[in-house]
């Protein structure tokens, strides 16, 4: 007669060291920003009013939170 094991298997415990990118806030969802990725796989946000108005840096400080130029993507 053969066994059977009706225990759960136990999952290997994955530890994904991956760096997650960070959140970027009003900037996922506004018209002005640009994702980009380096050589390496660093994951950037630029703001792309910064090219018209340099109140605005080309690299935000995320995530942001308030913005005067944010614009939601049209849907
Ligand atoms: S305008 Fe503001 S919210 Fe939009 S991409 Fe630039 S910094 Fe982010």
């Amino acid at each position: 007669m053969m066994a059977c094991n009706l225990e759960t298997p136990q999952m290997a415990s994955v530890t994904d060291d991956t760096p997650k990118p960070p959140n970027p806030g009003l900037c996922r969802t506004c018209q002005h920003s640009r994702r980009i990725e380096s050589d390496r796989g660093s994951i950037f946000t630029r703001c792309e009013l910064s090219l018209e108005d340099p109140q605005f840096p080309k690299y935000p400080r995320l995530p942001v939170l308030a913005c005067s130029g944010y614009r939601p993507k049209p849907a």
